[in-house]
């Protein structure tokens, strides 16, 4: 129990730092997203307008920039992936076009 508890705690200063971090970098409009190949990757959000996307409802069928194909995507709440799931969907960013 001892060892959940301190990855819980790991996991929510992670998020904390994060969620800092994109708010003072004005990044509100990025979101993580997950492939139905489940490549996770960073997008970005433009309320209302989408050029490289078309949107059905949450999912959006737009290219996956980690495995260099289209897909499905649907947005994931970054409180529920690991700090290397994390990293990873921070590692890879689409094209910077809503
Ligand atoms: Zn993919």
């Amino acid at each position: 129990m001892y060892g959940l508890a301190l990855g819980l705690v790991v996991v929510v200063a992670v998020v904390a730092v994060l969620l800092v971090a994109s708010a003072r970098s004005g990044n509100r409009y990025e979101r993580i997203a997950r492939c139905r190949a489940g490549h996770l990757f960073t997008s970005t959000v433009v309320p209302g307008a989408s050029l490289k996307a078309v949107r059905l409802g949450r999912v959006r069928f737009q290219r996956c920039p980690v495995g260099n194909h289209w897909t499905l995507v649907g947005w994931v709440d970054a409180s529920t992936l690991t700090p290397e799931e994390l990293s990873q969907a921070h590692a890879w960013h689409d094209v910077r076009v809503p």
